[in-house]
């Protein structure tokens, strides 16, 4: 038997992983020149199985793809991907949930202590204006005691509190859709998200981006905040409103800011917002390393393997699809 699989889109070096793991399947890779949408869909015709990354596996794209029967994302968050449509074609849809935990609760707390202790910030001024070029009048704080707000506390946000309170954090959650038992057991006091966002000297959101959290940080929200406090989202950039993050960190109404993701995911380098100096920035690359890379390349591919060869992956996203009356793939419960 062979297979077809389209990759739409990657950002490390090469494919040979997936490709090794499709392989033993006989499923040949088809990689996409870009990730236009007009591009996808008529690459995405004659494909069996689609791979995705950042590009947009639109509803368009996926109706093109009138043989394919899943569509694996090589990554957490889903929200490129119209997985309604691929439901309702009976296409199942994968994705790879945890490759990643430890970089990102990393990278969570290296924005944090860089912010804390201004290394970005006297990195740059001893390398551009000499030794003592920064008189120390800004605030630092001692960090043992002071409160890190966790709002979305799955995974990574758990990972992020564990790290946390190995500084001396008294951590603060808000997800509603954890228990305050479950909050506690990982050494977090449940909190509903005004409180969180009143009492906390740091905030890190890491929540999915659906259309109850988009806009989750808006200049309400931003007002409630402490004046020196700093809010990190290594999440999705939509959770916050950046219009009302500029004036708040403009006006000096929050101390700083950390992101590894903004709305637009190819920001122009003029963008205001990366003008201001209380703004650490990273471009989306929380998720990065070696290992996590090659780990996600290689349980990516093999969960489209898993459903082109009629087995049940690790991680279906939409499981209503095992319930479609005419479904294209041949799983069952
Ligand atoms: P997860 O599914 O384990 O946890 C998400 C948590 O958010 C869940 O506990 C859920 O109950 C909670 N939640 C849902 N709606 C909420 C709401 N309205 N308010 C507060 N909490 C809510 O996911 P995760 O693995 O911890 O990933 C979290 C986020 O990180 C996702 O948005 C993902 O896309 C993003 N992410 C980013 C990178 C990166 O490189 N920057 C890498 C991996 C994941």
């Amino acid at each position: 038997m062979s297979f077809k699989v389209l990759v739409t889109d990657y950002v490390w070096p090469s494919v040979e992983p997936e490709r090794a793991v499709l392989a033993k399947i006989g499923a040949e890779l088809v990689v996409a020149p870009d990730g236009e949408e007009d591009t996808l869909a008529a690459l995405a015709k004659d494909v069996d199985g689609i791979l995705t990354c950042f590009a947009q596996v639109t509803d368009k794209v996926v109706r093109a793809a009138e043989k394919c029967i899943v569509i694996g994302r090589y990554g957490v968050g889903v929200d490129n991907i119209a997985v309604d449509t691929a439901t309702e074609l009976g296409i199942a849809v994968t994705y790879v949930p945890d490759y990643c935990v430890d970089e990102v609760s990393d990278h969570v707390m290296g924005l944090l202590l860089d912010w804390n202790r201004r290394i970005s910030l006297f990195d740059n001024s001893v390398k551009g204006a000499g030794w003592g070029s920064v008189p120390l009048t800004m605030r630092i704080m001692r960090l043992r005691g002071k409160r890190l707000g966790v709002v979305g506390f799955g995974r990574i946000g758990r990972a992020v509190c564990e790290k946390a309170l190995a500084f001396g954090f008294d951590v603060l959650a808000y997800d509603p859709f954890v228990t305050a038992e479950r909050a506690a057991e990982a050494g977090a006091r449940s909190v509903d998200m005004e409180t969180l966002l009143r009492e906390s000297d740091f905030v890190t959101l890491h929540s999915p981006l659906t259309p109850e959290t988009e806009n989750l940080i808006g200049a309400a929200e931003l007002e409630m905040m402490k004046e020196d406090a700093f809010l990190i989202n290594c999440a999705r950039g939509p959770l916050i409103d950046e219009d009302a993050l500029y004036d708040a960190l403009q006006l000096g109404s929050i101390g700083g800011a950390g992101l590894d993701v903004l709305v637009d995911a190819h920001p122009s380098p003029d963008y205001r917002l990366l003008s201001l100096p209380n703004l650490l920035v990273t471009p989306h690359v929380a998720f990065f390393s070696q290992e996590a890379v090659l780990e996600l390349e290689e349980r990516a591919a093999g969960e489209v393997a898993a459903v082109l060869q009629g087995q049940m992956p690790d991680n279906l996203v939409n499981t209503p699809v095992l319930d479609h009356p005419n479904p294209r793939h041949a799983l069952s419960i």
